[in-house]
C-alpha cells in the first residue's frame, strides 16, 4: 500500500459526504478501504471514479514542475502512481461489480501493469 492509496480511498470518502452520507476508512498495513454507508452511491459515476482521479491528480501534479522531473527516482514513481490509480479509476467506475467482487484478477492485473510501467520508464529514463 502506497499514501496515493489512502488519497484514492479519502477520493470516494469526499464524494459519499458531499451527498451527506457517513463514511469510514479502514487501513492496514497492506490496504486501504472506505465504506460509504448508503445504497445510492454504488450508482454515481463520480463516487466511483473520484477516488482513482484524485489519486492520479495528487501524484501526477507534482511532475508540472521541472525540478521533480529533473529528480527520476521520485518522478517515475509518482507517475507510475498517477498512471495507475487512472486505469483504476476508469476499471472501477466501468466495471464497478467486477471491481468490488473481485479480489485475484484486477489486483493482479493492476500491479502488473504498474510493475511493466515501472521497469519501462525505469529503462528509458533511469539511467544516470
Ligand atoms: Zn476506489
Amino acid at each position: 500500500m502506497t499514501p496515493a492509496t489512502v488519497i484514492h480511498e479519502l477520493g470516494h470518502s469526499v464524494v459519499c459526504v458531499a451527498h451527506g452520507y457517513k463514511q469510514s476508512i479502514q487501513i492496514d498495513s497492506m490496504s486501504a478501504s472506505s465504506y460509504c454507508y448508503s445504497s445510492e452511491m454504488g450508482d454515481s459515476y463520480l463516487f466511483k471514479a473520484f477516488g482513482g482521479l484524485l489519486a492520479s491528480i495528487v501524484m501526477l501534479a507534482p511532475i508540472a514542475s521541472a525540478k521533480i522531473r529533473s529528480i527520476i527516482w521520485i518522478a517515475i514513481p509518482l507517475v507510475v502512481l498517477g498512471i495507475s490509480h487512472a486505469i483504476n479509476a476508469f476499471i472501477e467506475t466501468a466495471f464497478y461489480d467486477f471491481y468490488i467482487t473481485d479480489n485475484s484478477i484486477l489486483p493482479q492485473l493492476l500491479m502488473m501493469i504498474s510493475l511493466v510501467l515501472f521497469f519501462g520508464l525505469l529503462i528509458k529514463y533511469g539511467r544516470v
